[in-house]
């Protein structure tokens, strides 16, 4: 039987391949596997991740395996640290349980606000349809006060665009609705920080985030890996994949963890072709750029935060986290390190990020002097998000369709065109694998 041609060894690929029953090829664009989940070892030991990978597990059988089987040298279990930094000053997160110990004005707004867009005559119009995008989407379930000290600031910076032109359906997901009681205890000092999906995670002892990937790659049985190559020409008629080390090869079935406007690209470039309106729906999925700048500092943490959002306009960056902080093996001993994160959807130049992030460390009080400060360095995650905008939802049904007619299968954050997690990744592997050992 022909292989299962797997585009891209990040975790979706990796996932595939461990529970595929039928041979399989990977071929992976990079050097080394591991996509989003490698880690880069600098300066003498400093372990950097792609920004911050904290592993938040909910399945029972990826939980298992992570902890028993993919973690070889073990994991660390780690209570969530984060705050806001705001008014010069930092609350927990999530900042709408733990408004306490900001200027009075500013928690009377966000509470009466609140009080308004959810018991008061003020929010009843927003109270009675359902929000038309994730402005109104704030607005009617946080009111007005959170809307403008942190939810519009941050999430403008964030998306690159305003949420007045983010879809309410999609990103409503990743919010957290309090309740009355959460919001007042919150106000008063007495709020908790367990609220949201992500309030504790696991994170491997050894080797940064890419000892998941390495050990997914040792478990993967019954094909064949093919590093730092491409598919050149994909005919899905044909079923044949020219590849950039010259090879052709045979495939039974596909299933692609590269980014689906790219994949479009391709088959559309190939023999085959797709029809036009696939490649006009394709042009419409819209992502954006995170540039992370990794920086090392002389001297331990000054904050214990693990990371912080910072929603004002006089810092560029809308969050800062610390490997060290969370873990602190990640850098060399006597030493802090960080992640400056910018989100863009043009050019942005390294070297502004780079200057913007000491700029941001020495403003938020996250180091003490620049002269602490030992290196800079900025990287760049493309399609880092995906943009829900209004045309997002149908225009992913369109290429998602044809795919499904054309019997290729996608898979993962970047192949189902989504915002998901490392877990996500692993379970739409298996849950791909699982189709096709069915077929
Ligand atoms: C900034 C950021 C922070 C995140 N933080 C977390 C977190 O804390 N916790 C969490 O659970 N998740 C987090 N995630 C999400 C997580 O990284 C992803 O869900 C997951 O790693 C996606 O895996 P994937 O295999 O779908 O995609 P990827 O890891 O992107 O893998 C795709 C692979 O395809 C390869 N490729 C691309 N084009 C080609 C081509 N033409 N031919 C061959 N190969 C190709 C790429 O090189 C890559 O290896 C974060 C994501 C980002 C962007």
């Amino acid at each position: 039987m022909d292989p299962v041609l797997i585009l891209g060894g990040g975790l979706a690929g990796l996932s595939t391949a461990v529970f595929l029953k039928r041979p399989w090829l990977l071929v992976e664009k990079e050097a080394r596997v591991g996509g989003k989940t490698r880690t880069e070892v600098l300066h003498g030991g400093f372990h950097f991740d792609a920004t911050g990978h904290w592993l938040h597990l909910r399945d029972p059988e990826m939980t298992s395996l992570v902890t028993t089987a993919w973690l070889p040298d073990g994991f660390v279990r780690i209570d969530r640290r984060a705050a806001v930094y705001s008014r010069g000053v930092f609350t927990r997160f999530p900042y709408q349980v733990n408004t306490s110990g900001l200027p009075a004005e500013v928690v009377a707004e966000n509470l009466l606000g609140f009080i308004d867009a959810t018991l008061g005559d003020k929010g009843r119009a927003l109270r009675e349809r359902e929000p038309r995008n994730f402005e109104e989407f704030i607005l009617r379930h946080l009111g007005e006060g959170f809307a403008k000290n942190f939810m519009v600031p941050y999430n403008r910076k964030l998306w690159t665009v305003p949420p007045a032109q983010l879809s309410a359906a999609w990103c409503s997901r990743f919010v957290p609705k309090p309740t009355l009681k959460e919001v007042v205890e919150g106000a008063l000092g007495l709020g908790g920080d367990q609220l949201g999906y992500n309030a504790s995670f696991l994170y491997p002892r050894q080797g940064g985030i890419e000892a998941l990937p390495r050990a997914l790659l040792q478990s993967a049985t019954g094909g064949r890996v093919l590093v730092g190559t491409v598919p050149t020409k994909l005919d899905w008629r044909a079923r044949t994949a020219a590849l950039s080390s010259g090879e052709t090869v045979r495939f039974s079935d596909v299933v692609s963890t590269i980014e689906l406007p790219q994949l479009v690209r391709l088959l559309a470039e190939g023999p085959s072709g797709v029809p036009e309106e696939v490649r006009a729906a394709a042009g419409r999925l819209r992502s954006f750029t995170v540039t992370y700048v990794r920086v090392g500092a002389r001297g331990l943490n000054r904050q214990p935060w693990h990371w912080v959002y910072l929603p004002e306009a006089e810092f560029q960056t809308y969050r800062i986290g610390s490997p060290s902080a969370v873990y602190a093996p990640l850098a060399p001993e006597g030493t802090a390190s960080f992640y400056v994160e910018y989100s863009h959807a043009g050019e942005r130049s390294r070297a502004a990020c780079e200057a913007a992030a000491v700029e941001d460390l020495v403003a938020a009080q996250m180091v003490h002097r620049r002269e602490d400060i030992l290196f800079a360095e900025a990287e760049e995650i493309p399609h880092a998000y995906v943009i829900y905008d209004d045309a997002y939802g149908p225009a992913r049904k369109t290429v998602m369709d044809f795919l499904a007619a054309a019997r290729l299968y996608t898979a993962g954050r970047y192949g189902q065109w989504e915002y998901s997690s490392m877990e996500d990744a692993l379970l739409a592997g298996r849950a791909a694998a699982d189709t096709l050992n069915a077929a």
